[in-house]
């Protein structure tokens, strides 16, 4: 049975798609893609013998042979440039994701949807797609089994909507809570955070990142019995980081 995060991620794909699905480990996902009717071919993409195997079997035991075709290769290089029009990565960190974007913008070429499902790293991941011309066009965000998952689309920007992954992120100044006046949610804020996930907060939203507060008051502690020199400096930005995640959530609030 596929886990909620993989049934969110296959709920995003499109009918009529052919999909690759990259890192695909059991390759569970294109295997329901295509039992749904949704996907009508996929690549699953693995660069380790291990899943690879384990992938083939899947692929094998549902009879989708025909549909499915499991390819090793590092990345984007299982598939050819407009052989598919949805690519998934999913659970993996933001920068290795971002890294396999990068490597392989050749056969980015007529892909119209890019699911993404990073561990972690998401503004990494956030950066890549605005500098290299994908408009993120929705965010979600879900808890399963004690851990948070977000999922960001993305879809290529029209060279006349340039513009909009830019506002996206540009700086905004929003009223203050906790002190007077104004402060400033900025782009490495909203990078962070999530532009479309900070406009819809949800439980999950905000359970992620009183967690990540908590995670920045636990390095604190440990850099406040630290005697290294960088440390006063390092604790200051972890002060000025907490304060503006507190600000934006008091916001929201
Ligand atoms: N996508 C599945 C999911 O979300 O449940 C599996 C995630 S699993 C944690 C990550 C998989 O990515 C592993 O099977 C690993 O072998 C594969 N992987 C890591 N780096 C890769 C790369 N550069 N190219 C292809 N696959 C990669």
């Amino acid at each position: 049975k596929l886990s909620r995060r993989l049934e969110m991620i296959l709920e995003l794909i499109p009918g009529q798609s052919r999909l690759a699905d990259i890192g695909s480990d059991h390759a569970l996902l294109p295997v329901a893609a295509v039992k749904s009717g949704r996907v009508v071919q996929a690549v699953a993409g693995e660069v380790n013998p291990g899943p690879l195997k384990a992938a083939a079997k899947q692929v094998a035991e549902a009879g989708l042979q025909e549909r499915i075709a499991v390819r090793r290769g590092d990345g984007l290089a299982v598939i050819a440039a407009g052989e598919v029009d949805v690519i998934t990565i999913a659970g993996m960190g933001g920068s290795l994701i971002a890294s396999i974007l990068d490597q392989g913008q050749d056969k980015l070429d007529g892909v119209q949807l890019l699911i993404l499902q990073p561990n972690v790293g998401e503004d990494i991941l956030r950066r890549w797609l605005m500098e290299h011309g994908w408009l993120l066009t929705s965010e979600r965000i879900m808890e399963e089994d004690g851990k948070i998952y977000e999922i960001l689309t993305a879809v290529p920007e029209k060279e006349d909507e340039r513009i909009s992954s830019r506002l996206l992120y540009e700086s905004q100044e929003w009223p203050s809570v906790n002190g007077d006046g104004t402060f400033t949610v900025t782009s490495a804020l909203l990078l962070r955070m999530g532009p479309w996930l900070l406009k819809a907060p949800t439980s999950v939203f905000f359970d992620k990142w009183n967690s990540e507060l908590e995670k920045l008051e636990g390095i604190l502690a440990s850099l406040s019995s630290s005697r290294l020199e960088s440390a006063e400096a390092k604790s200051l930005q972890i002060k000025q980081e907490m304060e503006q995640i507190k600000e934006v959530l008091a916001c929201l609030q």
